[in-house]
């Protein structure tokens, strides 16, 4: 009898187990998921003065990248940021010591790839500010993925929040609009493990980055903007304007032991030498 009872209780612990591993993530190798980093415009500053609160680029001329990119999971798309306006395509401003530019837009680098905009179900931006958000109305049909904080900011009443364009957001503002999913800390996009949404809050309220697990380039860390140059990285330097100094710092010590521990390709999405970190467009990092 007791080994009967032995025996049932086996079986159920091997079914338990056999149960349990077919419900397991796909491990890193046989992730079906693939990046494109996407153009989507140019930053000239010609003082670099605001990027640091500690001198770091005072009188500094400096060329910040604008980069998106979209992201292939089985047959669904995300799109991390949407960059710069399209109204900027042949017709390049420059005030204030800042000068905006944009070569091509977003659809139109998805159909160099054949990837219909109808496709994108997921569009995400690492936080409010216009650079991140601009060509978001192209994609009114996608779920829009934005932390908690940062869509109080764009929900907020207040005036003259520098760098927020609202009507960006308008296709998910308002009655009948668009599905908005908030995200309170870090969110796993697809529920497996392979893209996931990092906290790093700091730059804005809800400010975050992006963690791609790509089958063969490995780890992949896109910063969003808690860092714009190479060189704030190593001198923890924060941009003036920075929401919060104490919470960038905490996020830039969190991202950073993060990419040490995974070893991942660490991408600073602004900064012009980390454009090569990826395959150049329409190639894909896989
Ligand atoms: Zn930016």
């Amino acid at each position: 009898m007791r080994k009967l009872i032995l025996a049932a209780a086996l079986a159920a612990t091997t079914l338990t187990a056999g149960t349990l591993q077919a419900k397991e993530a796909p491990t890193a190798g046989t992730r079906d998921v693939e990046m494109w980093r996407l153009e989507c415009g140019g930053i000239h500053l010609a003082d670099g003065a605001t990027f640091s609160d500690t001198h770091l680029f005072d009188g500094q001329p400096r060329a910040l990248a604008g980069s998106c990119y979209l992201i292939r999971h089985g047959d669904d798309y995300l799109l991390w940021d949407t960059g710069l306006p399209k109204s900027l395509i042949g017709a390049p401003t420059s005030e204030h010591g800042v000068s905006l530019s944009l070569e091509s837009s977003i659809v139109d680098q998805l159909a160099q790839i054949g990837v219909d905009p109808k496709a994108i179900s997921k569009v995400a931006v690492s936080h409010y500010h216009f650079d991140h958000t601009s060509q978001l109305p192209d994609f009114p049909n996608a779920t829009l993925l934005i932390s908690e904080k940062d869509w109080e900011v764009v929900n907020s009443r207040e005036e003259g929040i520098p760098y927020l364009v609202r009507s960006a957001f308008d296709p998910w503002l308002g009655q009948g609009a668009g599905k908005v999913e908030t995200i309170a800390k870090d969110h796993d996009v697809f529920g497996d493990g392979s893209v996931l949404i990092k906290a790093t809050p700091g730059h804005t309220p809800g400010h975050n980055s992006l963690l791609v697990r790509l089958p063969k380039t490995g780890d992949v860390l896109l910063t969003g903007d808690l860092y714009h140059f190479q060189e704030q990285a190593f001198a923890h330097s924060v941009p003036q304007y920075n929401y919060s100094r104490v919470l960038t710092l905490s996020s830039m010590s969190r991202f950073d032991e993060t990419a040490k521990v995974l070893n991942a390709k660490v991408v600073i999405q602004h900064d012009p030498g980390h454009v090569a970190r990826l395959p150049a467009f329409p190639k894909s990092a896989q």
